[in-house]
């Protein structure tokens, strides 16, 4: 049999498979980076840590009246530790990290920063942003006016030639980057790659790391890395003031309900709290005692987060289980293997994320649309597809994905025989 027709064989082969699956009338998501209700009930003793006759944090201060905008003082030596940041650089704030990151750098974009104080708003601002990347981050800067400039990763982060080339330019101010686990591609960056950007030469005074460690905690093995020193990473190369740590208990106990922090070096703490203070009298105190209390040290946080991986493991397992079987060795994909986080990253052929996307909204499974993981939404390969497989139960995220697979192979033959 000829090339061609071995092609057009598994073509039908392919389309015969969708077909199949897409009679079936499923309706499957795999889009949201969103924990399971099973998750979100291991906190469910949360709820009830604060109750009105016992209000007062260990040191004496009633949680519920202003002031603080520290956050109190135990859950930042509690999470110091884990986010390897000293606890008086350490600020716990409300119930999104996100914020936090758009406060900072609207506070740059007004008044600059610590190392330089010339407005980062006066003139043209640029954001390097490695992909694929969370798409808020980008939806974020680029509606307060930055231009974005993708660089590549590969499998120890971004490629840091590419950052340093970029950053001769002053107006280029910083640099996003999720270190642990990252959003979508799960991967890692290796400590020498850390020590690479933290030296990395730069020609605004103030280049500035947003090292957003929102999966930092969220590890699905026994054996996984410790979040990086990444403040005294950076001071030893010279640069003390360059990382804006964020994170946040999002993905710890509820979504969106949480308490985020903030994280830098001793000037760049003092600033944010001096320009933190202008917008608010203190962060929500209740909320930050219910979180001590529920988790009462850092070990206590590290085993709830071993029983969110009990739920998680099994869902990516199941994903990265249908692929090798269904995909493996065929040359027409390639996926991340995370160890932690939230998300799974396929890369298919070149051009065939759209129809794919398509071809599985019209089979019963959502997903991510393609191009949502590169700044202004274009994927310039089209070939990236995230996957989110937390939130469904693992029978339905096994179904999704063999649904993902039967796509995957009809747009791939179909792009081959084109
Ligand atoms: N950072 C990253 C990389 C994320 O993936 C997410 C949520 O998906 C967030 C931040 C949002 O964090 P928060 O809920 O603290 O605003």
């Amino acid at each position: 049999m000829s090339h061609m027709s071995e092609l057009q064989a598994e073509l039908e082969k392919a389309s015969g498979a969708y077909e199949e699956f897409a009679s079936r009338g499923l309706k499957l998501d795999i889009t949201r980076g969103k924990p399971a209700n099973a998750q979100l009930d291991l906190s469910a003793d949360l709820l009830n840590a604060v109750t009105g006759d016992d209000v007062m944090t260990p040191g004496g201060v009633d949680s519920r009246n202003y002031g603080g905008l520290d956050g109190i003082v135990e859950l930042r030596e509690l999470f110091s530790p884990l986010l390897k940041v000293p606890s008086d650089q350490l600020l716990a704030g409300g119930n999104a990290s996100l914020t936090l990151m758009a406060q900072a750098l609207t506070f740059a974009l007004l008044h600059g920063t610590v190392a330089d104080s010339r407005p980062w708003g006066q003139s043209p601002h640029k954001l390097i942003c490695p992909v694929p990347g969370y798409d808020r981050h980008f939806t974020l800067a680029e509606s307060l006016g930055f231009e974005l400039l993708s660089i590549p990763m590969d499998s120890e982060g971004p490629v840091v030639a590419e950052a340093q080339r970029l950053a001769q330019d002053e107006t280029v101010k910083g640099m996003w980057l999720v270190p642990m686990y990252s959003n979508p591609t799960g991967i890692t960056i290796t400590e020498k790659r850390a020590r690479e950007l933290a030296a990395m030469p730069a020609a605004a005074p103030d280049f500035t790391l947003l090292w957003d460690n929102a999966y930092g905690l969220h590890h699905l093995r026994d054996e996984h890395p410790e979040a990086l020193d990444i403040l005294s990473i950076c001071a030893e190369a010279g640069h003390p003031e360059r990382p804006w740590i964020f994170a946040s208990t999002s993905k710890i106990t509820h979504a969106g309900a949480g308490v985020s922090f903030f994280g830098a070096g001793p000037e760049t703490s003092d600033w944010i709290r001096a320009n933190l203070g202008k917008i608010s009298i203190g962060p929500d105190k209740v909320n930050q005692l219910r979180h001590l209390r529920f988790f009462s040290d850092p070990a206590g946080v590290e085993e709830h987060m071993r029983q969110h991986a009990k739920i998680i493991a099994p869902k990516f397992d199941a994903v990265l289980n249908t692929l090798e079987r269904e995909l493996g060795g065929k040359g027409l994909a390639q996926w991340t293997q995370p160890n932690g986080g939230y998300f799974i990253t396929l890369t298919t052929l070149e051009d065939t994320a759209e129809r794919i996307v398509k071809l599985a909204a019209e089979a019963g499974v959502k997903l991510t649309p393609a191009g949502a993981t590169h700044p202004y939404g274009v994927d310039p390969h089209n070939n990236v597809i995230r996957i989110a497989p937390t939130m469904p139960t693992v029978e339905d995220v096994e179904l999704a994905a063999q649904g993902l697979v039967a796509c995957v192979k009809l747009a791939s033959y179909e792009k081959l025989l084109a």
